[in-house]
């Protein structure tokens, strides 16, 4: 079987087309400008393939994948009907979806139900599913892949906030808990490395990218996560705040007259790291400003990690212990500096770090803990792709 699997954005689409009996990548590619321009960029072959395409609407972009895919240098099949099946990521599945699903008209409805809690992440996914409805025969069964589904374990006293219970029956505000198939994917895979079963296991996973959240694994299921009822809340990231004192909200809003649609643009695009540095949400680009003595740089650094340790902390206590840390996502996986100051001064916890090993074995799968550290810390780089693409086969072999 060969998988196709989509992560949507209003602009944008990457893909990967995963043969499944080996788990190979077979080809990968995104296209971008979508409606403002067009441009596919598609690795297949050894070969980097980028064309300059008109895309008006996700439809054409997806009829330039499937070119990609069956003709040319970077072609990999020869008709579009060896693709199997389609998974896609869907950003928000609210409490109905606890587990991927096939994708009927019922499911797009809910998806586009659920809009209205995750307005930047679902209109363009349900527009992007119903374009690629359009370019492949009907026979090709597609599967959405929640991000929120894996965070459904946690029970009431994690997901509540502490307003009015009327407005959660009304409106469904609760925490929903975001990027649940990479914590669940890395949570698993240490499991599957350790030889042991997950449900021995108390883990915190830090998923740590432009978005970024921790969440608390205990025996394979999440019973905490940093992000809420939208992906914003927890730890401080590229543009998005984390977690604030609501009231900064109110006051903030009446004191610069703000429409809450511009105060809205302010917490998720313009505050996180870049907002408190001033001139980059991109980790790199911040330490290289730190490191140039900018200190609001610095800053935003600081309150990275400090944040990050305070999540392992809490959520060390929220299960009664703590066997491992994993460290995933652009930044989990690939900055020395971020979970080399995360896990300073841990040893009192159970936590160190071999330095050597840290530096060494970065953007790897490796252990990185210190000879006697009583927590394994560990990088394990995230493959939600694959795991899709996993949900996916396993869904559609059912039918
Ligand atoms: P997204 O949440 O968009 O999927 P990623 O997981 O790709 O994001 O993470 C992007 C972040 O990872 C950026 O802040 C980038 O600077 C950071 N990153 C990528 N490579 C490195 C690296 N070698 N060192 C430090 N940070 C890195």
């Amino acid at each position: 079987m060969k998988v196709l699997v989509i992560n949507a954005g209003s602009s944008s689409l990457k893909y990967q087309f995963i043969d499944m009996e080996t788990e190979a990548v077979l080809a990968k590619g995104l296209c971008e400008r979508i409606s403002i321009g067009g441009c596919i960029t598609h690795k297949a072959n050894g070969k980097v393939i980028v064309k300059e395409i008109d895309f008006p609407t996700h439809k054409e972009a997806f009829k330039a994948v499937v070119d990609c895919l069956t003709t040319g240098e970077g072609a990999v099949i020869s008709d579009a009907k060896e693709i199997s099946a389609i998974g896609h990521r869907v950003v928000q599945g609210g409490e109905v979806y606890s587990q991927s699903t096939l994708i009927t008209d019922d499911v797009l409805k809910a998806a586009i139900d659920y809009s209205e809690i995750a307005p930047l992440h679902n209109p363009p996914i349900v527009t992007a599913i119903k374009a690629c409805q359009e370019v492949f025969s009907k026979d090709v069964p597609m599967v959405a892949v929640f991000d929120t589904s894996f965070h459904q374990t946690m029970p009431e006293k994690a997901y509540m906030y502490g307003i009015p219970y009327e407005y959660y029956e009304k409106y469904h505000i609760r925490k929903y808990g975001y990027h649940g198939t990479s914590h669940k994917y890395v949570s698993e895979r240490l499991a599957e490395i350790l030889g042991k079963d997950i449900k021995d296991l108390k883990i915190v996973t830090c998923h740590l990218g432009n978005g970024s959240s921790i969440t608390a694994v205990d025996g394979g299921k999440s019973v905490d996560t940093s992000l809420g009822f939208t992906p914003i809340g927890g730890v401080v990231m590229g543009t998005r705040t984390g977690d604030v004192d609501p009231t900064v909200i109110t006051y903030l809003g009446e004191k610069e007259n703000l429409t809450p649609a511009q105060m809205s643009e302010i917490l998720n695009k313009k505050s996180g790291y870049l907002g408190i540095s001033g001139v980059t949400s991109d980790d790199r680009d911040l330490r290289a400003a730190a490191e140039a003595g900018n200190h609001r740089a610095a800053l935003a650094g600081e309150m990275q990690r400090y944040g990050i340790k305070k999540f392992i902390g809490a959520y060390a206590a929220a299960m009664g212990g703590l066997d491992a840390v994993i460290f995933t996502g652009g930044i989990g996986e690939n900055s020395v500096e971020c979970r080399s100051g995360v896990c300073k001064d841990m040893e009192f916890f159970g936590i160190k770090i071999d330095e050597q090993k840290n530096k060494e074995l970065t953007g790897t799968e490796a252990n990185i803990s210190a000879e006697g550290s009583k927590v394994q810390v560990w990088i394990i780089p995230t493959n939600e792709e694959l795991a899709i693409a996993r949900d996916t086969k396993r869904i559609v072999e059912a039918l």
